[in-house]
């Protein structure tokens, strides 16, 4: 008689559905090989079987003034601190330059919470982007920062993403998302948009065409339920958005906590969090099953280190991320490392045995036949 965890395997190849209690049950007790290699079968089914896509991007933080004070960030300076900045936008500029002097087709920006900075200081930046630099794409403002910007201004969430929108923003990326679970952020990040709030800008953003990503941190001492619960809000709007509006994530981005130099590091339950390489696998293979309307799943090589990431993708993941040039967010906890460049990304993907492929913000293939 099959076990549990086969016969699930076996529907879902057949394309049944997963429910939250059946990837729970896959997570908990399917052997690693066997849910790897159903995880690869549907990566396989989904996208090109051979290829594995990065990008040549930047993030640049813009500030990291932050008023939201969440407990794992060792990023943020509060207002009038020693070592807080704003970047001129000459200063961006700078490192847009250098972006593009590598190939670089996208910047990444992200910022803390700033208490003084307008929605005019906003646009005013990216149409200065625009005018100096029209060939770099600009996905910026994750929807904690969008919700920031609009209670400022008092108003609406769409207004604000509209005007951000006008000004020359092509997509928002999926950051403060963490764990969408109002349990978890009360504990980690309590004045910070609860679930429902991240959610709401990021169904905004779709329906008026925004490119948008999905993310997801592990290891805050959550449940599997919670886990679960959070790749289950991002699945049930996918499937909204795009019967909506016909766009939705175009990828999916899980990580693992990192604490140092953190709040939760000096926590009396310090060892309750982070992730295992094994359990960040499990992960990224159950959210390839889970997340059947989402294309693309992407391995983390700044949390887990390289031969992880070339392990997860053998475990449906079919994207090795971006060169990132330079984070100051998740490196600050302390990361494996905080840049890579592109001719290290194509050697780690070919020594996984694909063949790499430099994409755009939308997993546009730019060019397949890389020499790097
Ligand atoms: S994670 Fe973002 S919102 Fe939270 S404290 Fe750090 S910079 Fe501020």
């Amino acid at each position: 008689m099959s076990e549990a965890w086969e016969t699930i395997l076996q529907e879902t190849s057949l394309g049944k559905r997963l429910t939250p209690d059946e990837a729970a049950l896959l997570y908990r007790s399917a052997p690693f090989r066997a849910l790897g290699r159903a995880a690869r079968r549907r990566r396989i089914e989904r996208v090109d079987p051979g290829k594995v896509t990065y990008l040549i991007d930047r993030n640049i933080n813009y500030t990291n003034v932050c008023i939201t004070d969440c407990q794992f960030c060792a990023f943020y300076r509060p207002p009038g601190h020693d070592e807080a900045y704003t970047l001129s936008n000459e200063q961006i500029g700078r490192k847009i330059e250098e972006t593009l002097a590598i190939g670089g087709t996208r910047i990444l920006m992200q910022g803390g919470h700033h208490p003084d900075l307008p929605l005019t200081w906003y646009t005013d930046l990216l149409g200065w982007i625009r005018a100096h630099f029209p060939a770099i794409e600009i996905d910026a403002f994750s929807p904690s920062e969008i919700d920031h910007i609009a209670s400022l201004e008092r108003i609406t969430i769409l207004e604000t993403l509209e005007r951000l929108k006008e000004a020359g923003l092509a997509g928002l990326p999926g950051g403060g998302g963490e764990m969408l679970d109002d349990e978890v952020r009360r504990r980690v990040s309590p004045k910070k948009q609860d679930a429902a709030g991240w959610l709401e800008v990021m169904r905004r953003a779709q329906a008026i065409g925004l490119a948008t990503t999905c993310t997801q941190v592990i290891g805050f001492g959550e449940t599997l339920e919670q886990r679960i619960g959070h790749l289950s809000r991002l699945r049930d709007l996918q499937d909204e958005s795009q019967a909506e509006h016909g766009n939705g994530f175009i990828a999916f981005i899980a990580w693992t906590l990192q604490t140092a130099n953190t709040p939760l590091a000096s926590s009396a339950q310090k060892r309750t969090y982070g992730a295992t390489g094994g359990e960040y696998l499990r992960h990224v293979a159950v959210s390839r099953l889970f997340l059947d309307n989402v294309d693309h799943i992407q391995s983390s090589w700044p949390t887990q280190g390289e031969r992880v990431a070339r392990m997860a993708l053998g475990f449906g993941a079919d994207d090795f991320g971006s060169t990132m040039l330079e984070e100051n967010v998740v490196s600050s906890a302390g990361t494996t490392r905080c840049s890579m460049s592109e001719a290290e990304i194509c050697t780690q993907i070919r020594r996984a045995g694909f063949k790499p492929a430099q994409r755009d913000t939308r997993y546009q293939l730019i060019n397949s036949e890389v020499q790097a």
